[in-house]
């Protein structure tokens, strides 16, 4: 059982680090997603600035304003070129490994658009100016100038807007399959919390639900006879005691010895005992009724407790007959050894609820079926005893209830 515990938790276990593992993942790359996204728009961006302020650097004569245009055409170089870094080669939040996706990644490298070397071109076309400004005036006719301008509002333009329309795409899909992917591991868990369930958990509560039954069992049994044993005996006859259960009948509980059972041990052997304490016990079991309580109280000692008798007569008949069915014949080998037993029966009145009262009547009875002879029964009532009598009976019902 300890096993199947540790399978149920070792695969409940996995199950969870593998979820870990695989929405970490999944989160990761719709991080690395957005950010292409920002980082994209923003390229795009400062691609129009760069022609912007190239176009600048030419169109202003004033000095003040050249210097202002051509120190915002070299940033935007920068953050250009950063950004294209970024979005060809990965950075610390666009992952690196197999960047960028296919549908990209073709964008980027191959025809029709090859934004890759149209970027290179780009940049080395807006370097050039930019170094150029620094020394000299740029005229309309600047090569790199007309470049700038025709590419930069045109072809390399429509190349970053598709690179953006690509990421977009890349997003909106790697979103369906995160969705999928979410509804696949909800759909996994609940399949192994079922698997688990059926194959592990229920046949383990069955089980421990057995095996406590089980011990309850054993633990209210006598070993040796499999008879209630006392403190069972007691907790259940106190419950029939209970006023719920003590209807207009009359009950009686009876105490019963083995006569002269030190002899049967020591003529026969203990194992013979043990079989006669056995048989006895089986006897009982026979001439009862199934919820009549039967138990061991030790040694040779026994004792019945039956309900719902509705006459007096009907207590002695019963009593008659277990008292006639324990006086029977035992064959050790060809020896024949005869096993009696002494009876002693209170009646248990409507309205009685103590039962050490009870147990203490019933073994006053039979220390006087023992003292008048044994093989015989003995109702409390009718018994007479003498205070020694009594003391002895006392002492022997020390039954700690
Ligand atoms: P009496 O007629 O007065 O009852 O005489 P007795 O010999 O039966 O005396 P008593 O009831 O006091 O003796 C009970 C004996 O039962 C004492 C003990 O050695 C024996 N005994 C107790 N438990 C067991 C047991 O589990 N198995 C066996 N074989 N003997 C037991
Ligand atoms: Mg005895």
């Amino acid at each position: 059982m300890r096993n199947r515990y540790a399978i149920a938790l070792t695969i409940l276990g996995t199950y969870f680090l593998a979820s870990y593992f695989v929405l970490h993942a999944a989160i990761q790359q719709q991080r690395s997603m957005q950010r292409a996204i920002s980082v994209s728009g923003q390229q795009r961006m400062y691609s129009q600035r760069i022609s912007m302020f190239a176009d600048a650097i030419f169109a202003r004569p004033d000095s003040g304003l050249r210097h202002r245009a051509q120190q915002d055409l070299h940033a935007s170089i920068r953050v250009f070129d950063e950004a294209h870094r970024a979005l060809t080669l990965g950075d610390p939040i666009i992952n690196p490994s197999g960047w960028p996706p296919p549908s990209v990644r073709d964008i980027y490298f191959k025809q029709p658009y090859e934004v890759d070397r149209q970027a290179h071109d780009y940049l080395s076309h807006a370097r050039a100016l930019d170094e150029r400004a620094r020394y000299q005036t740029i005229s309309a006719r600047d090569k790199d100038l007309a470049y700038l301008l025709d590419a930069g509002p045109g072809v390399f333009l429509q190349s970053l807007d598709a690179v953006v329309v690509a990421y977009n795409r890349e997003q909106q899909d790697a979103a369906a399959k995160f969705e999928l992917l979410q509804l696949g591991l909800l759909v996994l868990g609940l399949s192994t919390l079922a698997a688990i369930w059926f194959t592990i958990l229920t046949p383990m509560a069955k089980e421990i639900a057995e095996r406590t039954a089980a011990m309850e069992r054993s633990a209210s049994l006598d070993p040796l006879t499999n008879v209630l044993n006392r403190k069972a005996f007691a907790e259940r006859a106190e419950r029939l005691l209970k006023p719920a259960h003590n209807d207009a009948s009359v009950g009686a509980l009876l105490m019963i010895d083995i006569d002269r059972f030190k002899s049967i041990n020591d003529t026969f052997g203990h194992g013979f005992g043990d079989q006669t304490i056995v048989r006895v016990a089986e006897i009982m079991r026979e001439n009862t009724r199934e919820h009549d309580l039967v138990a061991r109280f030790g040694g040779d000692e026994f004792a019945i407790f039956v309900p719902g008798f509705d006459s007096d007569k009907a207590i002695r008949d019963f009593v008659e007959r277990i008292c006639t069915a324990l006086g029977f014949e035992s064959m050790h080998g060809i020896q024949t050894h005869r096993v009696s037993v002494s009876i002693g029966v209170a009646r248990v009145e409507c309205g009685v609820t103590d039962l050490r009262e009870l147990l203490l009547a019933a073994d006053k009875a039979l220390y006087c079926a023992k003292r008048s002879g044994r093989a015989r029964y003995a109702f409390a009532e009718e018994s007479t005893i003498d205070d020694e009598l009594n003391a002895n009976a006392a002492l022997s019902a020390a039954y700690g209830i």
